[in-house]
């Protein structure tokens, strides 16, 4: 079993790592940072978040395992205390895993240039200064004329996040669906907007074309990719999914309690 530890620069972090890295020593597992099997990852969901785009050209051979050292994260299931029970699961591995969607992100710029993204939570558009309006296409058909701060498009797993702030519903992470957001959309006698969340199937597409000139800031969970004037965004399911080691299972709506509610499994 090969594995990586990703860590944040904490002290806490840093210092369940080394921990790890002992013990994982010792029970002869191999430590291989370049082609792990499994990705433990010690901070938070943004610690996730990075070491899922460091990966992310290996998917279809990693699954990830998340320590948090902070509070319940949304793709973090053990605790800094429990370094002990994970390398027992480690060493008795049987390849359980769960999968989650992800949204692949196809960018056409001005310039002709063409970038494709994959996101793990969510792509964001806006535009660098004032509102934004842009042609909102379902399945290349009209849907409406989008004015307002901007647009927020998630998968389920990043549903409880940056689109939960947008007004965006939460979403079982059995779900194969991504959601569009508004993002302080304008609704006037002038333009209007549906004004609610649209949750989209496998089998649709949305494309965004931006209906001015200017600089839009467009974001892939963690980063900023690009300020340069966007000519239009298609956002989709993506085939390829990310996968977590099963050894252990928080249910969805039970880390959605707790987190946002703050009831405890026994409570
Ligand atoms: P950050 O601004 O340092 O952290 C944003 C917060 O979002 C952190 O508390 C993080 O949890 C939490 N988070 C991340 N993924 C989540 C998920 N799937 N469900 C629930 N909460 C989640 O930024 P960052 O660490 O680089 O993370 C990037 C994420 O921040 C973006 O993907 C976006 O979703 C979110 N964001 C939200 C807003 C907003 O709500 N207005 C604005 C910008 C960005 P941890 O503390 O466990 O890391």
């Amino acid at each position: 079993m090969k594995i990586a530890i990703f860590s944040n620069d904490g002290p806490s972090s840093r210092k369940v790592a080394e921990a790890l890295k002992a013990k994982i020593a010792a029970e002869h597992l191999t430590i291989d940072d370049d082609h792990p099997e499994i990705v433990i990852t010690v901070g938070g969901d943004g610690t996730l978040l990075t070491a899922f785009h460091h990966y992310q050209d290996q998917l279809a051979s990693i699954r990830f395992v998340g320590i948090h050292t902070g509070h319940l994260g949304f793709y973090t299931d053990w605790r800094d205390y429990e370094v002990d029970q994970l390398i027992d699961s480690l060493a008795n591995d049987n390849g359980q895993s769960v999968t989650y969607p992800l949204l692949d992100i196809g960018v056409e710029y001005d310039n002709g240039a063409y970038e494709k993204l994959l996101a793990l939570n969510e792509s964001t558009l806006k535009r660098a200064m004032g509102t934004m309006q842009a042609n909102v296409y379902i399945k290349d058909k009209l849907f409406e004329l989008f004015r307002g701060d901007g647009l927020c498009v998630s998968t389920p797993t990043g549903s409880t996040a940056y689109n939960k702030s947008a007004g965006g519903a939460v979403l079982s992470s059995e779900l194969e669906a991504i959601q569009v957001s508004e993002i302080a959309s304008i609704n006037n006698r002038v333009f209007r907007t549906l004004g609610s969340p649209l949750i989209i199937s496998p089998s649709e597409w949305v494309r965004v074309e931006p209906a001015q000139e200017g600089e839009m800031l467009l974001t892939c969970d963690t980063e900023l990719v690009s300020h340069q004037q966007v000519k239009a965004i298609t956002y989709r399911i993506s085939k390829q999914k990310i996968a977590f080691a099963q050894y252990r299972h928080t249910q969805f709506w039970q880390r959605v309690s707790e987190s946002f509610i703050g009831v405890k499994p026994n409570d």
